[in-house]
């Protein structure tokens, strides 16, 4: 019996200390008083009293069928599915694109024939892009299965095999072309196929064409975040600085780099932010 009460009132000290020191750890969190507490103003009303004040029901959030195991979201438009090349042109000259169609509902870089483009011109997007390089590597550097999306047009993320194959990082694989590195190199081995997700949102230009405000890049590669809300500092040049051209809705381009690159394309579909 006694032994029992010495447990009981152990396990309630110990019990007890521990809550303390609960209470200590989580003090740091609390709110202090001082200007290092910053209110937005949003909230800068008088304080609520009931959890109802800070719950809302409007506007109703729309519902989008999931872009999990490879399903589209519902609110999607499909730019390729595979069975054809309809809504896609030239860069060049606005003629029908002349890639190659697969019957693995694939298309590859037809070398030479030139950049193709969407025929619809979009602004902020979610664009998820599926690319494959070829399984027997050929040369090397920017000169092994080189690619790449274009935003607007003009804003390169980088397609290449970077497989064994080290280049410049702010042109490698995943790369803002010659703007920002990735964070991570995330490709699978060439042959396979890749998934880009890349979240764009364009810059904004004045009526007198000056940019006031920066476009931003956001990309995963193969599920992992490896450009997170860069800020585009222009335009995505070989040679020279980035440009700032005044630009509104563009298409999304994919790059023929002139070099028997091979690239291959599946699965396109982009969502309007
Ligand atoms: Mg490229």
């Amino acid at each position: 019996m006694k032994k029992q009460l010495f447990y009981t009132v152990f396990f309630s000290m110990l019990l007890a200390g521990c809550q303390e020191k609960v209470k200590e750890a989580a003090s740091p969190l609390e709110p202090k008083e001082g200007p290092s507490v910053i209110v937005h103003e949003e909230y800068s009303g008088a304080e609520p009293t009931t959890p109802e004040e800070t719950e809302f029901y409007e506007p109703k959030v729309p519902v989008v069928g999931p872009a999990t195991e490879g399903r589209i979201p519902s609110d999607a438009i499909v730019l390729f599915d595979g069975r054809s090349l309809e809504n896609w042109i030239s860069a060049k000259d606005s003629t029908a694109a002349k890639w190659h169609l697969n019957d693995d509902g694939s298309m590859t870089v037809n070398d030479k024939t030139g950049d193709i483009q969407t025929k619809q011109n979009f602004g902020d997007v979610q664009l998820h892009v599926e690319w494959r390089s070829p399984e027997d590597v050929q040369r090397d550097g920017q000169n092994r299965g080189n690619s790449g999306v274009f935003l607007s047009g003009l804003y390169e993320v980088q397609v290449l095999d970077n497989n064994d194959n080290p280049t410049y990082v702010n042109g490698q694989v995943a790369s803002i072309y010659k703007q920002h590195t990735p964070m991570a190199m995330a490709s699978v081995p060439s042959g396979e196929w890749n998934t880009y997700d890349i979240i764009y949102h364009a810059p904004e230009f004045n009526e007198e064409g000056g940019k006031i405000k920066s476009g931003t890049l956001t990309v995963l590669h193969n599920g992992v975040l490896v450009q997170d809300h860069v800020e585009l500092k222009g335009t995505t040049p070989y040679i020279g600085w980035p440009k700032n051209p005044p630009h509104g809705k563009g298409p999304l381009v994919l790059q023929d780099h002139g070099d028997n690159s091979r690239v291959s394309y599946r699965n396109i579909w982009v969502r309007e932010l």
